[in-house]
């Protein structure tokens, strides 16, 4: 019930009032913008289409929050246009404001789409929550949720069919809800968790992230409960590899450049090897004292995953393994390319 209209490539739509932060929200996820530097960002005062470099093409629609799209004829927007290909809409609400009219405005969008579009994922985002202590962001949460539960209610409307983030852009909590965003539009999401489940057992790693590197949301995960710990310090360690690869480059590596550099323990003998040309990389945490360990799966998608504390013995095995994991999620998303628009969702795999 929620995969995403299935023409097209998945779209999100990120929408809510004036500074409540999309413009913020799209800049620091997708573009890398230092949370910090969005104070002098401009408002959205237009709808922005925004294509991204990420494993399937996103778009997000960074909406003017004066304007409202059903109730203006002035603006006659083509609604379809808009809304046909949509994933998930997020609708951004600052909760460091009276979020009165901002959860009006929600209930009103949703009371328009129910009929046209039930397929649209509606995901709120009470954003702005870094100025609230821990034990209170989930009571603001529950107070939007109310808030939106009632005037729906008042309108007969009864299921309340969405989902709640409380989010930032001063922590990691704007990935994880983009994280959890993407993963609704994914088909077959139980088959990626358990192909990861079966890599940290055969592993025995704590956790493991398939993360769309230059996003840092993640695709998946096993399916040990999600901690935001871990994921804290596979997305720092993405961060790592990519200022790295920024710094150094990245190549793919010859069969003689592997036999200079990787002899073993860390390699099995030469004639038991697979093929690897993505960059591949292993550190111990000094604090946490497990290592860590990155494989590419592809020009956007790399596993990470914590590993047990002296694994070191066991590398060969583990990147057999690991191997085995990254060609069948290949295969995975070889399959589950829609078959309409093969080029322009995802390129490369
Ligand atoms: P837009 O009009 O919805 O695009 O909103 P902007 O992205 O322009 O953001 C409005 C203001 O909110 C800016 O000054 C941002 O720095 C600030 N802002 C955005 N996200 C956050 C957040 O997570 N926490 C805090 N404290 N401020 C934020």
């Amino acid at each position: 019930p929620t995969r995403p209209a299935t023409k097209g490539k998945p779209r999100l739509l990120l929408m809510g009032q004036r500074r409540s932060g999309k413009s913020s929200i799209s800049s620091v996820v997708f573009h890398k913008l230092p949370p910090n530097e969005t104070l002098f960002l401009e408002s959205t005062a237009r709808i922005q289409k925004d294509s991204l470099n990420s494993f399937m093409e996103f778009q997000v629609w960074d909406f003017p929050g004066q304007i409202d799209i059903f109730e203006n004829p002035a603006y006659s927007f083509d609604l379809d246009a808009i809304f046909s290909e949509v994933g998930a809409l997020i609708w951004v609400v600052d909760s460091q404001d009276d979020f009165s009219e901002a959860t009006h405005r929600l209930s009103m969008v949703v009371l328009n789409l129910r009929r046209d579009y039930p397929h649209i994922n509606i995901e709120v985002f009470v954003h702005k929550v870094d100025a609230l202590a821990e034990d209170y962001r989930q009571d603001i949460v529950r107070d939007v949720r109310m808030q939106i539960a009632d005037e729906l209610g008042d309108n007969g409307v009864e299921e309340l069919n969405m989902r709640f983030h409380a989010t930032s852009i001063y922590d990691h909590s704007i990935f994880q809800a983009f994280s959890k965003v993407i993963q609704q539009l994914i088909p077959r999401l139980g088959q990626l968790e358990a192909m990861l489940t079966n890599l940290c057992r055969s592993c025995r790693f704590e956790k493991a992230y398939l993360f769309d590197v230059n996003t840092k949301i993640y695709i998946a995960t096993d399916s040990t409960p999600e901690d935001m710990a871990s994921y804290e310090i596979c997305s720092d360690y993405v961060d790592v590899i990519i200022d790295f690869t920024e710094v150094y480059g990245s190549w793919p590596r010859s069969q003689q450049w592997r036999e200079r550099l990787e002899g073993e323990p860390w390699m099995q003998p030469l004639e038991n090897q697979v093929a690897c040309e993505w960059a591949e990389s292993t550190m111990v945490l000094s604090d946490a004292q497990r290592p860590v360990m990155l494989r590419e799966v592809d020009r956007f998608l790399a596993i990470v995953a914590i590993m047990k504390e002296g694994s070191y013995d066991k590398m060969p095995q583990i990147n057999m393994n690991v191997d085995v994991a990254v060609k069948g999620l290949t295969e995975f998303f070889e399959i589950t390319k829609p078959k309409d628009s093969q080029e322009v969702v995802n390129p490369v795999l």
